[in-house]
């Protein structure tokens, strides 16, 4: 990643999860519930019983920084993120290891990218202190719900608005940073399958000087039709075009996608800035590299990727990103072809990296880069 890595020392988390005032639920969900909870959990649907929140005022900056009750936000109609979409938005996880410590994955990455995502969408910058600190805050006074079955975690979902209510098209001078909790069983549940992917011709998610490289949730609300549009021609997910000459593969509309060629070298579509930087991306590049393989970020034509499927020279094609972790693609089609990756099922390479990187979250394997974090 392009950021300068913050190293949080566990005194250092100590100091930071100090500043936020626990202001706990007097109805937390029973015992048996969250068990229940826990064994069986569906993405996003089920929340723990607190959210990390802080305030921000145009005149006094980020105060209030506190642990609450989980529940709903009263918000006027007029409320300026309801209206212009001043929004952005992280994805991260917290891993339970076998000792019952918890842990999370490159959260200086997720702080510098909320960051940087923040100023392009207007936003007052969050530092990484209070970002690290609302994480670790939140997940020690919801432990409980962190589970510890086999692929599962806590996902988190950090997210800032634009929460002053008036209509004018201005940044807003009232913004709330809030971070939620969900635990998640595993992606693919009964083993890993590989999805289908549709190339989209008619829609982009994001152009030059655009907000593709923030991680807004306007850029979500413009790949929904195109997702749509791929369902409708047989396929889990849709890959997007560059906009200026729509030609080279860029992402799908939540994940960053890798090609594997048959002479060992692994290709990424280079960031161009409408392709967001993803974590998951920038550390499997690290990790393939370790392995030894050609690795190359460039522009890549979708047309050398259809020609390399037909040919056999394009091997393994998947796509990553924090929820997934690594997808194997099994077959890629558009308008005018429609092909199987090799021979449909998950690549080896893919394969491999996937268990390296989960190895490392879940703490089975040597952590090298130091991208671990501890958390409670
Ligand atoms: C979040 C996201 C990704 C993946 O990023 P990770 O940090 O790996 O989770 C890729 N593309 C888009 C558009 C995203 O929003």
């Amino acid at each position: 990643m392009t950021t300068t890595s913050h190293n949080v020392l566990p005194e250092e988390l100590e100091d930071l999860v100090a500043l936020f005032d626990v202001r706990g639920t007097d109805t937390p969900t029973p015992d048996d519930e969250r068990e229940a909870a826990l064994a069986a959990p569906r993405f996003g649907t089920v929340f723990t019983d607190h959210m990390a929140r802080i305030s921000w005022r145009h005149d006094s900056g980020w105060l209030d920084r506190r642990i609450e009750k989980y529940g709903p936000l009263q918000l006027d109609p007029a409320t300026a993120v309801l209206h212009y979409a001043q929004e952005i938005f992280e994805g991260m996880k917290a891993y339970r290891h076998e000792d019952g410590s918890v842990w999370t994955f490159r959260p200086d990455a997720n702080a510098a990218r909320f960051a940087r995502s923040a100023h392009r969408l207007a936003l007052p910058p969050l530092t990484v202190d209070d970002f690290i600190g609302s994480i670790a805050a939140l997940v020690r006074t919801d432990e409980a719900w962190v589970p510890s079955g086999a692929d599962s975690s806590l996902y988190l979902r950090p997210f800032m608005f634009a929460s002053e209510a008036f209509l004018g098209v201005r940044p807003a001078a009232q913004v709330e940073y809030l971070c939620i909790a969900s635990p998640v069983g595993p992606y693919f549940a009964g083993g890993v399958k590989p999805v289908s992917i549709w190339v989209s011709e008619d829609y982009h998610r994001a152009g030059p000087g655009g907000t593709g490289d923030a991680k807004c949730g306007g850029n979500y609300a413009a790949s929904l039709l195109p997702q749509t549009e791929a369902q409708q021609h047989g396929c889990d997910q849709v890959c997007f075009l560059d906009t200026t000459t729509n030609t080279y593969l860029e992402e799908l509309g939540g994940m960053n996608v890798f090609v594997v060629k048959d002479d060992g070298s692994v290709h990424t579509p280079e960031l161009t800035g409408s392709i967001l930087e993803g974590v998951t991306r920038s550390s499997i590049l690290r990790l393939v590299a370790d392995r030894g393989y050609d690795v190359v970020e460039r522009r890549i034509p979708l047309e050398e990727i259809v020609s390399g499927l037909a040919d056999g020279s394009v091997r393994e094609f998947f796509a990553c990103g924090t929820a997934a972790v690594v997808t194997p693609v099994g077959r890629l089609a558009g308008s005018t072809f429609d092909h199987p990756v090799a021979d449909g099922e998950p690549g080896e390479l893919t394969m491999a990296v996937r268990t390296e990187l989960t190895d490392i979250q879940y703490g089975r394997a040597e952590d090298k880069h130091g991208w671990m974090r501890r958390l409670a």
